[in-house]
């Protein structure tokens, strides 16, 4: 993965702090107004032609935007971010990054040397910043333990199998594994969050319940395993759901997806 311009689309967590919003389900539960399309789950057909339509007005997104030159170097570095921007912007978990190369930790072992109230100043943009740094030590400790110093040996084996490796590990949930797993280790598994319930519960065509393995089983089965799609579908609504598709007062009348989506019609029509 090379070296990728901050200006392009960049990891968000899902965590506490992001939430859906509200997405059309609430009036149908309520039998209020909104006259949405029967709520299946999408089809290959519909599911490439919103692929399509994402990718045309964002482009390829470049994920994971990494600082590193060093391959190894850049998969660690992906791995300490997905721990960093749990339930935290970017931007705070970049900063927090750029601390640690600062100070010259972006290995392992260096980490785990580390005091953990040190650690935490130098992550405390992150938020969170005493948690993040056990979560940082319990990430390295087994780096350096069980893969003998190399993130490479931990993020080895079938995409399954490291997932729950990295599921194993205190302070990492299906959302950090999986970012690991699809961008250090580059191996086919579907990242969800809170933008990929909102944008297809918007759209009427939810894969089910708003669970994380429903929507990870759906998408991977799905798509398939071709992990530069994988890639770019998870970093596109990560895009969409920031730029337009947001929480509060989504941007629908310039929205690509706004004749497939009934919620959006209605927001227009409301003005
Ligand atoms: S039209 Fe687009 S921005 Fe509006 S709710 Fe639908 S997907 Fe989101």
């Amino acid at each position: 993965m090379g070296r990728v311009s901050r200006g392009l689309g960049i990891p968000r967590s899902s965590g506490g702090r992001l939430q859906a919003g509200r997405t059309g389900l609430e009036e149908q539960a309520t039998g209020g107004r909104l006259e949405g399309p029967a709520r299946k789950p999408p089809t290959k057909r519909q599911l490439d032609a919103i692929y399509a339509a994402l990718l045309e007005v964002y482009g390829h997104q470049q994920w994971w935007p990494t600082a590193s030159e060093d391959p190894e170097e850049q998969r660690f570095e992906i791995c300490l971010g997905a721990i960093l921007t749990q339930n935290t912007s970017w931007r705070g978990a970049a900063s927090a990054l750029a601390n640690l190369r600062a100070a010259g930790l972006l290995d392992a072992a260096s980490i785990l040397e580390t005091p953990l109230d040190v650690l935490g100043e130098l992550v405390r943009p992150s938020g969170h910043f005493n948690v993040k740094a056990r979560k940082l030590h319990a990430f390295c400790e087994t780096v350096v333990f069980d893969g003998a110093g190399s993130v490479d040996t931990l993020l080895e084996g079938e995409p399954d199998e490291v997932r729950e490796r990295l599921l194993a590990i205190w302070g990492i949930g299906p959302e950090t594994a999986d970012a690991m797993t699809l961008y250090a280790a580059r191996k086919s598994t579907f990242v969800v969050d809170a933008y990929a319930y909102r944008i297809f519960e918007r759209l009427g065509c939810p894969p089910g319940a708003r669970k994380y393995d429903v929507y990870r089983e759906f998408f991977l089965g799905r798509l398939g395993p071709d992990v530069t799609v994988l890639n770019e579908w998870h970093a596109l609504l990560v895009r969409h759901g920031q730029q337009t598709c947001t929480k509060s007062r989504p941007r629908c009348e310039g929205c690509p997806l706004l004749r497939r989506c009934a919620f959006g019609r209605a927001e227009v029509q409301r003005g």
